[in-house]
């Protein structure tokens, strides 16, 4: 039956932990995939997240959630994105549902504006962009393109050409924007310009389309990380946002996430609220009710979630922290060619590096060094112990 089915390609982010894992080298070194990991490389069990789990575990039933989720979650999870002061949260015209963590909320509000949206089926994407937004949009039954956003020779934003771009999309097109640490290169737009970026929207009545699944992680600051979707909202912007709990909780198996949509009225929301579970129940009737209680628990225990604060802080300090030390070893201690300080002004959990896929291939091939073909690495997986292997690594594929 299935002797017509052609073999798929691996995905290239997951590829690169079986290579890491079949490597003998004890020395060997995975940038490759996002996941936060300790001073001693070991992934990490938030203590804020160890504690709101022993408190429920062997007590708490495993009945099925309603459609849209624990509620007790939902709403304080859109607070945490939209800040309490939020006018549609105020006026109870917030639509949300939890979601199979950030890449389900993406899948539900592709296919709710492949189904409601009036005025377009084409989502703009940044080039580039996370390699899963493209298959995620076009399964939605949206169609995909891109806009301009990262500049080479800069290594930096291409601001100019992100705009021009944007401009020339069709009025009403849906734009696809990373409300912050954007991933794969960390580079983020300044305050000024996602203000500029709003009035561009507003002009072309261009549909923002968040996906925030770094909050807290870029700046270490939950609000200062919401900037980009709060000022949008308060500036009369109808948006998508979409959140995950995978990173900033570290509860990435968990799939702890939610999709909001801003609507004009309670009554809007009501009827939008009844077209989400219409959509949801045929994908998979309703969400996983572990992380959500773990969730709900940090963000409405006032104890918990300035203890969890204190933790997501912790985990984006230990990554600034690696930026600068890795910026010193190969700018000053390897006098490695090249300016290297975008390391240290990138955002979030990666570094887009620069180097070349040869030079990526190298690094694997002689050094057990392993990241992904475009050179972006993830900073969590570096440390105090493997830090100068690494930047010993790069000098030398850089230096050939
Ligand atoms: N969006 C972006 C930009 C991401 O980097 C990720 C995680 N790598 C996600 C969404 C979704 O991840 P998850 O489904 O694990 O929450």
């Amino acid at each position: 039956v299935w002797s017509a089915v052609p073999a798929g390609p691996p995905d290239p982010i997951l590829g690169v932990t079986e290579a890491f894992r079949a490597d003998t080298n004890p020395l060997k070194i995975n940038l490759g995939v996002g996941a936060y990991r300790d001073g001693s490389g070991k992934p990490y069990i938030l203590p804020s997240v160890a504690a709101a789990e022993a408190a429920f575990v062997g007590q708490a039933d495993k009945e099925y959630l309603p459609i849209t989720g624990l509620a007790s979650f939902t709403s304080a999870a859109a607070k945490l994105a939209y800040g309490a002061d939020s006018a549609p949260l105020k006026q109870g015209a917030l639509a949300v549902t939890q979601s199979i963590s950030g890449t389900g909320a993406l899948r539900i509000g592709g296919a709710f504006l492949a189904r409601f949206y009036p005025s377009s089926k084409t989502i703009y994407l940044p080039t580039p962009s996370w390699g899963n937004h493209t298959p995620i949009f076009r399964d939605s039954g949206l169609d995909v393109k891109q806009y301009r956003y990262f500049d080479k020779r800069t290594v930096g934003l291409d601001w100019a050409g992100m705009l021009d771009d944007i401009r020339a999309a069709p009025k009403g097109s849906i734009i696809l924007l990373h409300a912050c640490a954007h991933n794969p290169t960390g580079v983020d737009p300044t305050r000024a310009q996602w203000a500029e970026l709003s009035h561009v929207l507003k002009e072309g009545n261009l549909f923002p389309f968040f996906d925030m699944a770094y909050q807290g992680f870029a700046s270490g600051d939950i609000d200062a990380d919401a900037f980009a979707p709060r000022h949008f909202v308060q500036q009369g912007h109808q948006i998508a946002l979409c959140q995950s709990f995978a990173k900033n909780m570290g509860l990435y198996g968990e799939r702890v996430g939610l999709f909001s949509l801003t609507t004009s009225s309670p009554e809007e929301k009501a009827r939008v609220d009844s077209q989400l579970k219409i959509l949801i129940r045929p994908l998979y009737s309703n969400p996983p009710v572990h992380g959500a209680r773990i969730a709900s628990a940090i963000l409405n225990d006032p104890g918990l979630y300035k203890q969890w604060e204190g933790e997501v802080k912790g985990m984006a300090d230990r990554i600034i922290s690696m930026r600068t030390a890795l910026y010193n070893l190969l700018t000053n201690t390897h006098h490695t060619p090249g300016d290297w300080s975008h390391i240290k002004s990138q955002i979030g959990m990666f570094s887009f590096t620069g180097l070349t896929q040869p030079q990526t291939e190298a690094l694997a091939a002689k050094r057990s060094v392993y990241m992904t073909k475009d050179g972006r690495i993830s900073m969590a997986g570096l440390n105090e112990g493997n830090i100068e292997y690494f930047a010993e690594s790069v000098d030398g594929a850089v230096k050939g």
